[in-house]
């Protein structure tokens, strides 16, 4: 039998009525002759508040009790979709991730696969069972606790699961019916793109777009899946949506492709440190042991034997970062004179794999930003993206005016 996964994400399970709508979907597949794999998300707004609870009951909480707590979510609509499911005489049962099982190392809340074997599922594929609905974002440890693979982690288990199963498409079912040039809650103006490079598509979800998570482009990218996004509100077909490919399948020459922002970063400087050899070594090993997500880094000129480290982070680690340097300090790593914090800031980035072949593009995003008049604090670029660091309240403003400039609403 051909098979196929269907994703649905939280905002298409967000109550029964939409559970239902998006069980006629699968079982319009099922009618065409697929088995189908459906992965589940929690109800949108459950694990935010699963979440709460556990930070409420202990601030800082044991990493393996969060899992067991945010994984449930997942149970839920998974139980309910099954039922919903064989409420239309669709044979389906659910799987929790340990029982099929999903095997994931022991990084709590951030978990990756280690593998997924095919065996249970198949053997009620060939009893006669024709969808399995699978908990998302969740797996096993080798320990034998339940895990969770990080935020948006449904997106990743299912295209696990379409590479371990040879899925013939993974089809990630949400709000938006496709891939656009930047989110569309930003800016009206914002084209849905029908495909969209998978080089592109992981920049862009690294840099901030939350439509596909990170992992899940990388995983598709490495074991080619068939990667779709595409809406649960809207009848679609096998033309719908936008395709996640290969860079050759893509016939337009576009030079940017999209813009992505990420809000809640923070920038913190360090003043006056020592300029000598091992002085970054020195700063960045603490705040890596710490698990400080360090993102762009610039050094200043030096002057008398100092320099400025200016670096980025999520807002909401600044309080571990500032812990590991001060720490650091302690120790004698390094001395400093002043630590200075701008938790207000956001980074803005535009994507696009036809930079590679062209120039200017930096100095045309700059001068976008400049007629707006804002201010650039930091910039980062690589082959196919560009990165600044901007004050969070020009963040709408910074990615229509990019969107602008770079003539997105024109894409295709
Ligand atoms: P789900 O609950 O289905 O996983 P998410 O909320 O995780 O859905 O992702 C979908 C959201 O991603 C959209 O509602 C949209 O606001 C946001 N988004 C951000 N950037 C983009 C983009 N470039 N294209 C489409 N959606 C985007
Ligand atoms: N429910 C999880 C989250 O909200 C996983 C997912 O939806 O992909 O992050
Ligand atoms: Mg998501």
């Amino acid at each position: 039998m051909p098979l196929l996964v269907m994703k649905f994400g939280g905002t298409s399970v967000a109550d029964l009525s939409r559970i239902k709508n998006a069980a006629a979907k699968v079982k319009r597949e099922v009618e065409r002759g697929y088995d189908v794999i459906v992965i589940v998300s929690a109800m949108s707004g459950k694990t935010n508040e699963l979440v709460g609870w556990v930070e409420q009951t202990s601030p800082l909480f044991d990493a393996r009790e969060y899992d067991a707590v945010v994984a449930s979510g997942e149970n839920v609509t998974a139980g309910l979709m099954a039922l919903t499911l064989q409420e239309m005489d669709v044979p389906a049962r659910s799987w929790q991730g340990w029982q099929v099982p999903i095997h994931t190392t022991s990084a709590h809340s951030a978990a990756r696969f280690v593998s997924i074997p095919r065996d249970n599922l198949d053997a009620k594929f060939a009893e006669g069972f024709k969808v399995a609905v699978v908990a998302g974002f969740q797996g096993l440890s080798a320990e034998g606790r339940i895990t969770t693979l990080g935020r948006g982690g449904s997106d990743t288990t299912a295209v696990a699961f379409a590479a371990a199963f040879g899925a013939e498409r993974c089809d990630i079912y949400t709000d938006v019916d496709g891939v656009y040039t930047t989110d569309p809650r930003i800016t009206e103006k914002a084209r849905k793109l029908k495909r969209i490079a998978f080089e592109e598509m992981l920049e862009l979800a690294s840099l901030g777009a939350k439509v596909l998570q990170t992992r899940s482009v990388e995983l598709a990218m490495r074991y080619k899946v068939r990667l779709r996004v595409l809406s649960s509100f809207e009848d679609t077909d096998e033309n719908s949506g936008t395709l996640v490919c290969d860079e050759d399948e893509i016939m337009e020459s576009r030079v940017v492709s999209g813009v992505a922002y990420s809000r809640d970063e923070a920038k913190m400087t360090l003043l006056k440190v020592a300029d000598r050899p091992g002085i970054a070594a020195a700063i960045f090993g603490p705040l890596a042991e710490a698990g400080v997500n360090v993102d762009m880094i610039v050094q200043n000129i030096s002057e008398e034997g100092f320099t400025d480290m200016t670096f980025s982070c999520p807002v909401n680690q600044i309080k571990r970062a500032e812990k590991a340097i001060s720490e650091a300090r302690v120790r004698g790593a390094y001395e400093y004179g002043e630590l200075v914090v701008d938790d207000a800031v956001a980074k803005i980035s535009v994507v696009g794999i036809g930079m590679r072949s062209h120039a200017g593009v930096a100095a045309q995003m700059f001068a976008a930003l400049a007629a707006e008049n804002v201010n650039i604090k930091v910039i980062s670029t690589s082959e196919i993206k560009i990165s600044v660091l901007i004050d969070r309240k020009y963040m709408e403003l910074a990615v229509q005016a990019l969107h602008d400039a770079f003539q997105l609403d024109k894409a295709s």
